[in-house]
């Protein structure tokens, strides 16, 4: 297959544990320790780190290849633990109280006392804050007793992992130690909202749709600007236009599948056959964002040069499907 040496650089035959008591255990052991651990959240493995160590960190944005001035969200298991790291304002309150735990990351002001690093802030006095829904996520949070930073546990700009398989072939070679906790259920980034100055904006379309989030809120919410990159939405990259992208070349709202390609179908549109899976054959939005990102490796592993990928509704998650594929679509920097 081609490609194949990028594909396995940085692959390699990390220690694998099961997400249970023991791997754990022996996890928060090595994140107190400053080490790196990959591990299950509803939304996508995340890389762990202990978000005060700017050693530790900076392991992160080395084994991912990514960029320092793309910030770490970290990842507490209370909101007690929230808010010692982050200014929450009313409305922050409430969207927290609403969706946490759950795939919303809040991006709000830094308090003073707060103990998460410059570098996982990427040196911004602003900080994003999660609490994960996963059982073993927050028993590991719990366990290290300390924030942890954890971006998706792949090769920055790559797609995302969502089983520990997946964390293997991309940086196995570079961590610690994977705790595996089978697939995703959900598949897809954390919504990213921003409520800095004047009202809440969505920052990154995920897990959490839009709708949910106004309906909390009682009011609509402004962004994403991803084409117009604002000096705003840099501090932002979440939003960066390449991003989530596999080897192939994508075509998007392909209704046809060409010859030489592979296909991405959403609702049976395509014939079916050994280079096409289909996200949903139901046309189920969830079904579709969980099986996103791991068709997309299946379809690259298959080595054809495009992947065609069939018109998804752009309503509820299909906001952050459609998202993540016009990026990985992006021409790439
Ligand atoms: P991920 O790549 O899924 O780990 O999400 C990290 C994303 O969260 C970044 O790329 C930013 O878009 C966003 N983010 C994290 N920290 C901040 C921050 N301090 N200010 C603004 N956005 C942030
Ligand atoms: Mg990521």
């Amino acid at each position: 297959m081609k490609n194949d040496v990028a594909a396995t650089a940085h692959a390699g035959a990390a220690r694998r544990m099961a997400a249970d008591a023991a791997g754990v255990a022996e996890a928060a052991r090595i994140l107190r320790g400053g080490g790196l651990v990959a591990f299950p959240t509803e939304t996508v493995y995340g890389l762990g780190a202990d978000a005060t160590s700017e050693a530790a960190v900076a392991r992160v944005y080395r084994a991912k290849g990514r960029p320092a001035f793309n910030p770490l969200i970290a990842h507490v298991a209370t909101l007690a633990a929230a808010q010692e790291q982050g200014i929450f304002s009313s409305e922050a309150a409430l969207l927290a109280k609403s969706f946490w735990p759950g795939p919303l990351t809040l991006v709000v002001p830094l308090a003073a006392q707060a103990t998460v690093c410059a570098l996982a802030r990427a040196g911004q006095d602003t900080i994003a804050l999660r609490i994960p829904s996963h059982p073993a996520a927050l028993a590991l949070i719990a366990a290290a007793g300390r924030p942890l930073a954890a971006p998706s546990a792949n090769r920055s700009g790559r797609v995302s992992p969502v089983a520990a398989a997946h964390v293997a072939q991309d940086i196995g070679g570079e961590i610690d130690l994977i705790l595996d906790g089978g697939p995703c259920s959900l598949g897809l980034e954390s919504t990213i909202i921003g409520c800095l100055e004047g009202p809440p904006r969505l920052l990154r379309p995920g897990g959490i749709p839009r709708a949910a989030i106004e309906a909390a809120l009682g009011f609509s919410l402004a962004g994403p600007w991803q084409e117009s990159c604002s000096p705003e939405d840099i501090r932002s990259p979440g939003a960066l236009a390449s991003h989530y992208a596999p080897r192939a070349r994508l075509r998007l709202e392909a209704t046809t599948l060409d010859a030489g390609e592979a296909g991405l179908d959403f609702g049976g549109r395509f014939p079916a056959g050994a280079n096409v899976r289909d996200l949903s054959p139901s046309r189920d939005l969830s079904e579709a964002a969980a099986n996103l990102f791991a068709f997309l490796r299946e379809l690259d592993a298959l080595g054809a040069s495009c992947i065609a990928v069939a018109p998804i509704p752009g309503e509820g998650l299909g906001e952050a499907i459609n998202d993540r594929l016009k990026r990985a679509a992006a021409p790439r920097a």
